[in-house]
């Protein structure tokens, strides 16, 4: 009888934290443009490009996003950036975004967006930064989420990739507002941190926070490395750390965040199950933990799915999820006055919440 209790209450406690989670006002640090373009969006963008191979039924386009392994995601992801072809296509694809984020109550997110991938495929650049910035200032005043850009290096793209990046990031006719940080992503297996050093070395001289994805599926040596050569003040990822004590220790202590996207490291199988995700001996070891959904549709998940991950895995309560979603506030490049700002919703959100 007691067990049959237990197990009522605890499941109409997971409802309700769901139904908390769903409320709480968020910052999302680490997701990427083309990568949040979900079934809607890629159903709406592939309806503009009809000769695309990429269906446009939304039943047919759900098969299509069901993943048999990691070399068909990329196939998928890559036929989706095949979809963003003119400035139009940005603007649409920005502002769907924000509307997801916003009907998942987050009041601000730093947006992960490869430049290089669309410059390149011709779309021009000035265009491009128009169309970006015309995105976020409508999602700003319509929607009540802020947007903020991190320009990031696709690393398998090489060098060529990254001073076409440094340059859109660091010219000041063409930099746009928004742009806070500058990232590295792709592969990090044969495509060492160390050469991006340049890079970010010319991109923090223009004043941008270093954010490079590291130690997602190599070792801490490449955290280490992000810190060393990259001056990262955030690491994308950073799974790996739960490797190294010291490299534990020295993230406590700068109190260095840590971007954690739990379903998406299942996904890529950086992590072979979530009840083996190391997020608990980061918050055992005093990291400034956040969480994050990275490429949300293609993994399935969206943020409030992971706070409700983050929740079982670390067994929060309420507060638990309010300090959590804080700490993503802090770990933002927002301003003092909008970082206080958000941070008091969450606590009045969290306040009335257990009130009621
Ligand atoms: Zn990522």
């Amino acid at each position: 009888m007691t067990d049959r209790h237990d197990t009522a209450a605890t499941a109409g406690q997971v409802r309700d934290l769901h139904a908390f989670i769903a409320g709480l006002p968020k910052a999302e640090l680490h997701v990427h443009h083309v990568g949040s373009a979900s079934p809607r969006i890629v159903s709406e963008l592939a309806a503009r490009h009809p000769d695309s191979k990429v269906p446009t039924d939304p039943e047919a386009l759900a098969d299509y996003f069901t993943f048999t392994d990691f070399a068909h995601f990329i196939e998928v992801y890559l036929s989706v950036v095949d979809l963003i072809r003119t400035p139009e296509d940005v603007r649409l694809l920005t502002y769907e975004v924000a509307r997801e984020l916003a009907r998942q109550q987050v009041r601000y997110a730093e947006l992960t967006i490869t430049p290089f991938s669309s410059t390149r495929r011709g779309i021009d650049e000035r265009a491009f930064m128009d169309a970006i910035e015309d995105a976020r200032k409508a999602a700003e005043s319509e929607l009540g989420t802020v947007l903020r850009w991190c320009f990031d290096i696709p690393g398998e793209a090489g060098l060529e990739a990254a001073e076409e990046t440094t340059r859109l990031a660091t010219d000041d006719r063409l930099r746009p507002e928004g742009l806070v940080s500058f990232g590295l992503g792709g592969p990090e297996i044969g495509v060492p941190r160390p050469q991006f050093k340049p890079y970010f070395d010319r991109a923090i001289a223009a004043g941008l926070r270093s954010v490079p994805h590291a130690g997602e599926t190599t070792g801490p040596e490449t955290i280490w490395d992000a810190l060393n050569e990259l001056g990262a003040e955030r690491i994308g990822h950073g799974t790996s750390a739960a490797q190294d004590p010291k490299l534990l220790q020295h993230l406590a202590e700068r109190r260095i965040p840590l971007e954690v996207c739990p379903t998406s490291n299942i996904a890529t199988r950086a992590v072979t199950t979530l009840d083996e995700h190391p997020i608990k001996e980061f918050t055992r070891a005093g990291v400034l933990v956040t969480v994050n959904s990275d490429d949300p549709p293609m993994f399935g998940t969206d943020l409030a799915n992971e706070y409700a991950v983050a929740a079982r895995l670390l067994d929060l309560d309420e507060r638990g999820l309010g300090d959590l979603a804080k700490n993503a506030v802090e770990a933002s490049f927002l301003d003092p006055a909008g970082k206080e700002r958000i941070a008091a919703e969450i606590d009045a959100y969290t306040a009335s919440w257990l009130a009621s």
